[in-house]
């Protein structure tokens, strides 16, 4: 009897010890790594006209995807509950001042930069396509603000995820964003950078043109800031 009452005891008590694992275990895993929650992000369309940023041999311009892809991360982001800033809406740059192509860039890049810095606490996504001097190069490619491990996490897991599930030879891995980026170099935001692709590239020109790998990157940024953000999938659960 004695024996049947300590197995029974010790049955119980293992199997709470396995709920237990379990509960802790899974709500360990589901928790954001960091404390940096926010609920606002700066979503930054790189470029806007006059400066369309890099052109592909057909003439597709580079700042106009990079809206493309970011109006998408707007409503996606927006849906799951975060306060989203654009930098800019429109196929315009947001300059306020100068008058050649290069000064109203810079007067461009100042206002983005007031932008963040007004909103210091936001977490800034910037959206740029990339080009290579041969067309063999390519592959989405994420940087982060250097020094800041939340950006870190973010752009690693955003390079995992888009490799995994939507370019399986692309082996770029993430970087810092490099230190002469002036938007970068002026504000202390949370950030990381996409590079989508290669604008110099055939088969990344076609996907980035596509709504379908448009849709594909925006979601897989979405998922993994929301996820890390606020710990909740982009539904909200
Ligand atoms: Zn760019």
């Amino acid at each position: 009897m004695k024996t049947h009452a300590a197995l029974f005891t010790a049955s119980i008590l293992s199997a709470a010890v396995v709920i237990f694992t379990v509960f802790f275990g899974l709500k360990n895993i589901y928790r954001p790594a960091f404390n940096a929650s926010t609920h606002k992000i700066i979503i930054d369309a790189g470029h806007g006209l006059p400066d369309g940023g890099a052109v592909a041999a057909d003439g597709t311009i580079e700042s106009d995807i990079n809206l493309a892809i970011a109006r998408l991360l707007n409503d996606m982001l927006t849906a799951a509950g975060f306060e989203c800033i654009m930098t800019r809406t429109d196929e315009n740059s947001i300059c306020t001042d100068g008058g050649t192509i290069h000064a109203k860039k810079v007067s461009d890049t100042k206002n983005r930069v007031a932008i963040a810095r007004k909103n210091s606490d936001a977490f800034v996504v910037s959206i740029h396509m990339n080009t290579y001097t041969t067309p063999d190069v390519h592959g989405s490619q994420v940087f982060y603000k250097s020094g800041s491990d939340i950006s870190k996490e973010i752009a690693e897991e955003v390079q995992r995820i888009i490799n995994l599930k939507y370019q399986p030879d692309n082996k770029k891995t993430v970087k810092p964003i490099p230190s002469n980026v002036y938007l970068f170099k002026n504000i202390s935001n949370n950030s990381i950078l996409a590079e989508c692709g290669f604008l110099t590239n055939e088969d990344d020109l076609k996907k980035l043109k596509s709504a379908e790998f448009q849709q594909d990157i925006a979601k897989s940024i979405a998922e993994v800031v929301t996820f890390k953000l606020i710990g909740s999938d982009i539904n909200g659960n």
